[in-house]
């Protein structure tokens, strides 16, 4: 199994703003909303956002469904350009692309007003920067997708940021038993800082699969929910496999470099299990990210936890090589 990585997100100070122009022709700020077009009413200039990578209209099928966050009028940008199909940004006369629709290493961003969502001034900037996936998907996934009730067990493979926002959402909504699992040993107390019960290393007994690992601790049944958020093919069957026969729920959050993967059909089809993938944590951005936001405020969530390196935007090389130190969670990159 190769080391477990985490994603970076990044925080600007105050006084650094970035430009954001939307689809309309407006112009808002990463970090501080420089400008906005006309047409733009949820946001003005000097508003504080964080950009998200899914919009939400609220009036299409799927916005209007409580099943789904993928809105069809503003959906992931994978193509790198913006809804019109152009780019509004360039380099010496190069296109540049707007990667997911946000494009945020960089001091100036451009970006349609839907996919921004608007940040309580005194919330930490660092830890909002958390909110905009990460910690968000993890969370959501455990509260929209698998809507985890009082009682019930969990497990999660993979336990970076998205792993530990569903170790918290599961925690937060009643899970008795939430069960972390990553060779990296040091992610034991990581995964305790937010709602942990138990802990699983499969180095330390490398001859037992996951699954055989988490029913040895569920008293031969399984869980009742597993999310996988390390996108390492072999787990996805070692996932299902580790949920309860006839109501075991998996939702696949990691994505790796293989499109394809295996799966065992039969731990599916016969063991009656569910298999849910999920973009964002099925989180709606405008209507339920204020409510993460507002658990942020109230410090309900232990995201400096999360924090464990600080690079500036020249040294973003370093960052990718922090991502694979045993002891790094999140990497700040200040622009
Ligand atoms: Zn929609």
């Amino acid at each position: 199994m190769p080391v477990f990585v985490t994603l970076i997100s990044f925080a600007l100070k105050d006084s650094q703003r970035l430009f954001i122009l939307v689809f309309s022709g407006t112009k808002v700020s990463g970090k501080v909303v420089e400008s906005a077009g006309d047409e733009v009413k949820e946001v003005k200039e000097g508003d504080i956002v964080i950009p998200t990578y899914i919009g939400e209209c609220k009036e299409c099928e799927n916005c209007t469904s409580e099943m789904t966050n993928l809105c069809l009028k503003y959906p992931i940008a994978l193509n790198g350009l913006m809804l019109d199909s152009t780019s509004r940004m360039s380099v010496r006369g190069q296109k540049l692309y707007h990667i997911f629709s946000c494009s945020t290493w960089s001091e100036y961003m451009v970006i349609d007003a839907n996919y921004v969502v608007k940040v309580d001034p005194s919330i930490d900037p660092s830890d909002a920067s958390f909110l905009s996936c990460g910690f968000t998907t993890g969370y959501g996934a455990a509260w929209k997708e698998a809507k985890v009730e009082k009682g019930s067990s969990v497990a999660v493979l993979g336990l970076g940021t998205v792993g530990l926002g569903a170790v918290d959402g599961a925690r937060m909504h009643g899970a008795a038993k939430i069960i972390g699992i990553d060779k990296n040993p040091w992610k034991k107390e990581k995964g305790k800082a937010f709602g942990m019960t138990d802990f699983i290393n499969p180095d330390d007994e490398p001859n037992k699969s996951i699954s055989e690992l988490v029913k040895g601790i569920t008293h031969g049944m399984g869980v009742d929910y597993c999310f996988e958020c390390t996108g390492v093919p072999s787990l996805l069957s070692e996932a299902l496999e580790t949920t309860k026969v006839g109501k075991g729920k998996v939702i696949v959050i990691g994505v790796g470099v293989d499109a394809m993967v295996p799966l065992n059909v039969i731990a599916l089809a016969c063991g009656g299990r569910t298999l849910k993938g999920t973009t964002f944590g099925g989180i709606k951005t405008k209507s339920d990210l204020p409510t993460l936001l507002d658990k942020c405020k109230n410090k309900e969530f232990k995201l400096h936890q999360l924090l464990t390196h600080h690079v500036k935007l020249e040294e973003i090389d370093k960052a990718i090589q922090l991502l694979k130190q045993p002891d790094c969670v999140k990497v700040l990159i200040t622009i």
